[in-house]
């Protein structure tokens, strides 16, 4: 379990930048967000409606898709496509990310290397491709349990 101090803040943060985006994040979408931020590693919807159903009884999965998508488009999280699982977002803004997911303990970093963005931006258009959105997700085993 991480610091529910460090957790608390992390919410204020979220509140005050959707503040800024003119978005509001209602008590709904900070729950969900907390529960992302709570765990120790990416939920997926399903695991997330289990566990907002202990706090709101009437949860429904429309409820957490649409908080979901909220916080999407607030930069505070990311969707794994392949794992179909959220993690929070580090960085908090709109940024090209890839992500390593170890398949030991199924932990997932968040780096941000833009020679690789850069690299997968120059090779599209070398194709007449335009991307909207790349995602990059390596599977492998993290540094900890690489040395185990
Ligand atoms: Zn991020
Ligand atoms: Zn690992």
């Amino acid at each position: 379990m991480k610091p529910q101090t460090a957790i608390s803040r992390q919410l204020d943060d979220a509140a005050a930048l959707c503040k800024a985006n003119g978005a509001t994040l209602t008590e709904l979408r900070r729950l969900v967000l907390a529960l992302i931020l709570q765990a120790e590693g990416p939920l997926t919807a399903y695991q997330l409606l289990e566990k907002l159903q202990h706090i709101r009884k009437g949860a429904v999965p429309p409820t957490v898709y649409r908080a979901l998508d909220f916080l999407i488009e607030n930069h505070l999280i990311h969707k794994l496509e392949r794992l179909n699982a959220f993690i929070p977002c580090a960085e908090s803004h709109d940024h090209e990310v890839q992500f390593l997911i170890c398949g030991k303990c199924g932990t997932v970093a968040e780096i941000e290397d833009p020679a690789v963005s850069k690299a997968l931006a120059k090779a599209a258009e070398k194709a007449g491709f335009h991307p909207s959105n790349a995602l990059v997700e390596l599977d492998g085993t993290c540094a900890s349990c690489a040395n185990h």
